[in-house]
């Protein structure tokens, strides 16, 4: 396509043309793909959950929806955001059409301009700020809220085709913990279960997870459990899922590993294991009970607060479940020794077997509603697939599956979300991309990430909203369509791919991110690498050729409708797998023949010794603070949330800080009063 019939498409008018020809640049085929007044379904667009929502149409656009029956996740519900996420697109913060720091003139103010002055002043800015200081100066942040295809195109353009070296997901923030402890323990990042595990096990626990605010739908399908499961929550703060368990054992702040490794040491020395399972399916268990040995309880229940009948009564509860399993969430993800963490309750379902079976497993809940798609295909953390950039092996298999140099390939891993902010701070990231993400509201340390934002060359910042507080930093804003005004597929918690479909036009220029990202390869000037990415479903399809004999094969998905037929389907499904019953299933687990993905197909015991806190409360700063969403009506930095009226109304109007009686009764505070919380990183008032 030539450039001129680019720039009428999209210099200044979003134009009937356009809308008139949805499929090119992967915007979807709104609204053909619709009979006028029916029903349809797709997946929600906020948590990783994945629920099925069915969308009402009229005249072939959405006017309602309500929660899909007969999807396998959600089986007709929906909490309030699922149910709100209509309403949230129409706002007047939607960005609708390109801004530039300065418009056309000069000046500070963020103002409107042409798309094509949009892209090619993006791609003058980042290739002079390339020119003089290399291609590590500049990088982008990218988000668990886009779909697949769009994140495994943004990958690919920015590394492969404008060959910059850094870029990352906001899914670092939330479980890039749990990612490393699979791989390591497992040989892949693989989460082994499926949500019917919460229905069908005795024995429950969770750890570091508020389920029934940060996960309500998951919470339902405990609740819907038939078996008068044993619900125990391992929780420093008595949350409302630990009010709704029947154990609730509120461990010592960052005392679980010790907990842990404790249950363990009870478990062996008392031969409640599954020793058949560990001789066959995992390597390094010696090691580790030789570890587990300087755990005994007396030293447990020193440094969890926990008493010794209660860990006692969990470790028989383990023995005596005949399907116990283990989930966490970010109580665990974000916090200090977060891998080993997350290994030590794998360690605790191989020991005793708990995996691979009904009921059973070592399973990490993630956040976003497209984390997993972004674990395996945003080219960002790994190479696509599951693979690392610093394998040669790796490199020449994607430079041949894409028909790419491998040379455009980068050689070593990109710097992570961390470092890139801390590049930022340095001032050896110059020039940054933000796509779909919020750094200066949702990173650590406030004020300092706001002042580096601030000293970027080149800030640019791609959403569908302009209002985010990371777009009062941005040179350039680029609008962008969201959930439900674009096609794709997210990939939930239990590896479940499911469609996102376009229900709705998005407002004024916007366009779906797939669209900017084709046109940004145009402008660069690499857009022959892509000539074969023409819409989502072509992008699906490379995306299945880079799956193939990896663990994470989705050769054997036909095409988007199967998706829609069959309920999603989970990963894997290699090619002619269809008519292996236990893979056609709408609900599977991983490891049920007791082989995990290293080569010897064993699971690892892994395990450190608990290191101290690097900052402990001292005199200055003498109580510790862990946060937490108090909202099943809010998400991450409210962003889309805060445009629903609704949603408004139901979560709490000023952000709030619980302390425990005993620590306010000192300080003089009384519940409702305001209060003053500082850390070493910041100060906010709140109310008590
Ligand atoms: Fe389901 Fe999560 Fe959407 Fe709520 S936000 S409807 S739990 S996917």
């Amino acid at each position: 396509m030539s450039a001129r019939h680019l720039l009428r498409q999209f210099d200044g008018r979003l134009t009937r043309e356009l809308l008139l020809e949805p499929g090119k640049f992967g915007l979807g085929k709104f609204p053909a793909r619709f009979a006028p007044d029916a029903t349809t379904s797709m997946v929600c667009g906020y948590c990783s959950t994945g629920c099925g929502l069915k969308i009402h149409l009229q005249d072939g656009a959405a006017i309602n929806l309500s929660p899909d029956a007969d999807y396998p996740v959600n089986l007709g519900m929906a909490c309030p955001k699922g149910w709100e996420a209509l309403s949230v697109l129409n706002s007047p913060e939607r960005a609708t059409t390109p801004l530039l720091r300065g418009g056309e003139g000069s000046g500070a103010a963020l103002q409107p301009v042409s798309w094509e002055r949009a892209l090619t002043t993006f791609c003058q800015r980042f290739k002079a700020i390339i020119a003089k200081h290399g291609p590590g100066s500049v990088a982008f942040l990218s988000t668990g809220q886009i779909p697949t295809e769009e994140m495994l195109l943004l990958g690919c353009l920015a590394k492969f085709g404008m060959g910059w070296l850094h870029g990352d997901g906001n899914t670092r923030q939330c479980m890039a913990t749990s990612v490393v402890a699979y791989k390591q323990s497992f040989g892949f990042d693989a989460p082994p279960y499926t949500y019917a595990d919460f229905e069908a096990s005795d024995v429950i626990i969770l750890v570091g997870s508020n389920l029934c605010v940060g996960h309500p739908i998951l919470w339902e399908r405990v609740l819907r459990n038939p078996h008068q499961p044993k619900i125990v929550v391992i929780d420093p703060r008595r949350t409302e899922t630990a009010m709704g368990a029947t154990h609730h054992l509120p461990i010592l702040p960052k005392s679980d590993l010790t907990l842990f490794y404790g249950l363990a040491h009870l478990l062996i020395e008392r031969g409640w294991i599954d020793q058949a399972f560990l001789d066959r399916s995992t390597a390094g268990f010696a090691e580790f009970r030789q570890f587990v040995a300087a755990f005994p309880i007396e030293r447990v229940a020193a440094e969890t607060g926990l008493p010794k009948a209660d860990i006692e009564a969990l470790a028989r509860l383990i023995h005596e479940g005949k399907r116990v399993s283990f989930w966490w969430t970010m109580g665990v993800n974000q916090s200090y020794q977060g891998v080993r963490t997350a290994q030590s309750l794998i360690n605790l379902a191989l020991i005793t077997g708990n995996i691979g079976r009904p009921g059973t497993g070592a399973n990490s809940i993630t956040g976003q509603c497209n984390a997993m798609g972004s674990r395996l295909f945003s080219n960002t953390a790994s190479l696509v697939g599951g693979r690392d950039f610093s394998s040669v092996e790796h490199r020449a298999e994607v430079a041949q599956i894409l028909g790419i140099e491998q040379a455009c390939i980068p050689a070593s891993n990109s710097l992570c979300y961390d470092q890139i902010l801390d590049g930022v701070k340095a001032g050896k990231i110059r020039g940054l991309w933000v796509i779909a993400t919020n750094p200066a509201h949702s990173w650590i340390g406030q004020a300092e990430t706001q002042q580096a934002l601030s000293k970027l060359e080149f800030c640019v910042v791609q959403d569908m909203y302009r209002t985010s507080e990371t777009a009062q930093y941005a040179h350039l804003l680029l609008p962008a369509a969201g959930w439900g005004e674009k096609e794709g597929t997210l990939i939930n918690s239990e590896r479940r791919l499911g469609l996102m479909k376009k229900v709705a036009r998005a407002p004024g220029q916007a366009l779906a991110d797939f669209a900017i990202f084709r046109l940004l390869a145009h402008y660069w000037g690499c857009e022959a690498m892509f000539a074969e990415w023409t819409d989502p479903e072509a992008t699906f399809r490379i995306m299945q050729r880079l799956s193939r004999g990896r663990p994470c094969d989705i050769t054997g998905i036909r095409d988007y409708q199967m998706l829609d037929e069959r309920g999603g389907v989970q990963w894997p499904l290699p090619a002619g797998e269809l008519d292996n019953p236990a893979l056609a299933a709408r609900e599977r687990r991983l490891f049920e023949d007791g082989r995990f993905y290293h080569p010897d197909g064993r699971a690892r015991l892994l395990f450190d010794a608990p290191q101290p806190l690097p900052e402990p409360p001292d005199e200055q700063y003498p109580l510790l603070l862990l946060t937490g969403r108090g909202s099943a009506a809010q998400w991450h930095t409210q962003t889309r949330t805060r445009q629903s009226a609704v949603l408004r109304k139901l979560y709490p109007r000023e952000a709030f800080v619980e302390i425990h009686p005993a620590d306010a009764a000192p300080l003089g505070i009384a519940g409702g009063q305001q209060v003053v919380v500082q850390s070493r990183r910041g100060r906010i008032t709140l109310r008590a």
